[in-house]
């Protein structure tokens, strides 16, 4: 956490020159929403209380959990029922594609229908980046999750990797559906159309290396109503944590690299990506 921590230690520090206390412990730790991290991961079982412990004190209100497997449901289910900041997401996920039976698909129907609390579905897409997951199968469990998604009236939590064309074609085969692209790693085309088509971007630790240019050109332009904040833990750490597991209370540092690409004030940034938070997934209004 060196990076995140040195610049608040660095904020508060000059702030306390500043201001008075209370406003430089408010500018120095915005309130955020983790729109997508997998607290519910292995990575996690020896020390997840901990990990909770540390989002918290770094400012992260709430947590979007999504789903990756049927076999994952319960323990998600659970563990969010248990945390009050931490709301979960069910679906099939694309990287898992072997794990999926279509009798997966009839049980999602269920549990979404069962008021398990689930705020979207996902995380299900299409990945074309990894070469041995069947394309046909792919499509097969996403388009059902689209129907799904338009049926229970829910957002979805869309996983697009080298496949961002056969997504949008998806979701103009069910026009109306709602949601996010995980970690958009596409064209300024493919942004705005998903712009027209309501869906935001979820966008986390590869904003923050300097090679990312088209991303950060896109992030440093974008409209600021289809933008979310997310750590994808344990996975893409940002760039003063990487190589190492990923967790919600780097979302920070995430925030001030989008700050500091848009010239915003990270407060409003802060503010902004709650309000998309609360929207998108029917939060309840005090968290805006
Ligand atoms: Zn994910």
């Amino acid at each position: 956490m060196r990076g995140a921590l040195s610049h608040l230690s660095r904020m508060s520090t000059t702030s306390r020159h500043v201001w008075p206390c209370k406003v430089s412990y408010r500018r120095a730790m915005p309130r955020l929403i983790d729109s997508h991290s997998h607290l519910d991961a292995r990575e996690f079982d020896a020390d997840r209380a901990h990990v909770l412990t540390r989002a918290t004190a770094a400012g992260v209100i709430a947590q979007i959990v999504p789903a990756i497997t049927a076999a994952s449901w319960p323990a998600l289910s659970t563990l969010c029922a248990a945390q009050p900041s931490l709301h979960p997401a069910y679906g099939l996920h694309p990287m898992f594609l072997a794990a999926h039976e279509p009798r997966h698909l009839d049980a999602l129907e269920v549990l979404l229908a069962s008021g398990a609390h689930g705020v979207a579905v996902g995380e299900c897409g299409l990945d074309y980046f990894m070469p041995d997951l069947d394309r046909a199968r792919q499509q097969f469990f996403f388009d059902a999750q689209l129907a799904l998604a338009a049926q229970c009236n829910l957002p979805m939590i869309v996983h697009a990797r080298r496949a961002l064309d056969a997504v949008l074609a998806g979701l103009r085969r069910h026009p109306g559906l709602r949601g996010v692209v995980h970690s958009f790693s596409g064209s300024a085309q493919q942004a705005a159309q998903l712009w027209d088509r309501g869906f935001m971007l979820g966008i986390g630790g590869p904003v923050t290396y300097g090679r990312a240019q088209r991303l950060r050109g896109i992030v440093a332009r974008m409209p600021l109503q289809y933008l979310l904040l997310e750590t994808d833990s344990p996975d893409q750490p940002d760039s003063d944590w990487r190589g190492q597991r990923n967790e919600p209370a780097r979302l920070p540092r995430i925030l001030e690299e989008i700050a500091a690409l848009r010239g915003q004030d990270p407060e409003e940034l802060a503010a902004a990506t709650r309000d998309n938070a609360c929207r998108l997934f029917g939060l309840s209004g005090d968290l805006r």
